[in-house]
């Protein structure tokens, strides 16, 4: 397959045998722990390259390989690490990076589980965190100390969707030997590719957009050659692979992410633009709207944007936002997003500790596939619920 051809084109062929005759349009679904071999001398052959798909179920099976493979060529990268979950994911880049003794900088508008994940296992394990401002560009060199190893990124940030500037941050990390790795979940390698700006590590929790009908947890890594053993190898010694299955679920979602991503990222924009015109909310939180936070980071790094934003509101009386979010006709709620569904959720900017949140309540919204017209008529019955209680 040529890199020439489109995006959109790619997802329909990538991992699939287009030479076969009389077979299957999907590759079949390998269900296996085990391959076995007729001869030693065949078994010690397949252990000089364990990674191949025919070793042993837990080093990957022929369907997680096209996964990995589909997912690396969309990204830009060396190879890619399917893996249990994002945040799997996550903790397989730390496990990467980082020793005892380093010191890793995180955004501090980072997912919250990551937040978790370091401050639960990393802290125990010795490893210093700085936590920092995700406006901070260049000025992250401030940060930097001697033992400092890892600096990591999300872009946009969970909840208020803080636009990070990459190239400014990734150079400070080239002039001082450090590595970079970025959660791009929001974005999925459609409409941002960090590895091409010199990203070591690209983290994407695929439960989201690439599986895309919330129905299945997985993760996958994107890397350069740099990074690709070491991920690998924490995501072996976590036990922490995907199921064939989940695998499986991830490659049927890159056959329609293209299609998919197109219409989350028009309604979203109707939404936002129609948000932003509302009597009672304050500012909406989508970097893809002219003259939100981050707009001109996303337009100049970006090539698209998916479904999920937040709005922020004055401070509430006691139960309006229950009277707003509980009685929602198409907005359920639930956590995770980018499956084909509406979602609603408030976010909790509030727990931040560096760049402090002054504003008001943030409620954050996934925009799913429905009819527009009918999500902006729920979100203007909810408004109004809002603005009687
Ligand atoms: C959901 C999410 C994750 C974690 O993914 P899981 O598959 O739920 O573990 C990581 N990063 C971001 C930004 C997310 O929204």
């Amino acid at each position: 397959m040529s890199k020439d051809h489109g995006i959109a084109t790619r997802l329909t062929q990538l991992g699939r045998d287009l030479d076969g005759s009389g077979v299957s349009v999907n590759p079949p679904v390998y269900r296996a722990s085990t391959f076995v071999f007729s001869s030693l001398a065949e078994l010690d052959e397949a252990w000089k390259t364990p990674f191949s798909g025919r070793l042993y179920g837990r080093n990957g099976t022929p369907t997680s390989a096209a996964f990995e493979t589909a997912v690396a060529d969309i990204s830009g990268a060396h190879a890619a690490v399917a893996c249990a979950s994002g945040v799997a994911g996550i903790m397989a880049v730390f496990l990467a990076f980082l020793n005892s003794g380093d010191h890793v900088l995180i955004p501090d508008s980072v997912y919250d589980i990551a937040r978790r994940c370091a401050e639960r296992t990393l802290r125990r394990m010795g490893i210093e965190i700085t936590y920092y401002d995700p406006a901070i560009g260049a000025g992250v060199e401030a940060l930097v100390q001697p033992n400092t190893k890892l600096i990591y990124m999300e872009s946009p940030g969970s909840g208020t969707f803080d636009m990070q500037d990459v190239p400014a941050i990734v150079a400070v990390a080239q002039k001082h030997g450090l590595r970079t790795a970025l959660d791009n979940t929001w974005a999925t390698p459609l409409f941002f590719r960090p590895l091409t700006l010199g990203v070591d590590a690209v983290i994407e929790a695929a439960t989201k957009y690439i599986v895309g009908h919330s129905d299945a947890m997985l993760g996958v890594v994107a890397c350069n050659e740099a990074a690709y053993l070491p991920v690998r190898m924490a995501v072996q010694d976590m036990g922490a692979v995907a199921g064939t299955e989940e695998i499986n679920l991830g490659l049927r979602g890159l056959r329609t992410l293209e299609t998919r991503l197109a219409r989350h990222q028009a309604s979203a924009l109707k939404v936002a633009e129609w948000l932003q015109g509302q009597e009672g909310v304050r500012q909406v939180l989508y970097p893809a709207l002219p003259g939100a936070p981050g707009h001109e980071i996303w337009k100049r790094d970006f090539s698209g944007a998916s479904g999920l934003m937040s709005f922020e509101l004055p401070p509430l009386a006691d139960g309006a936002l229950e009277a707003m979010v509980s009685g929602m006709a198409h907005f359920k709620l639930g956590y995770s997003w980018g499956g084909f569904e509406s979602l609603i959720l408030p976010a909790h900017p509030e727990n931040r500790k560096v760049a402090v949140w002054k504003g008001g309540p943030v409620v954050r919204i996934h925009i799913g596939l429905e009819d527009v017209d009918d999500l902006i008529a729920d979100l203007d019955a909810g408004l109004r619920r809002l603005r009687f209680a």
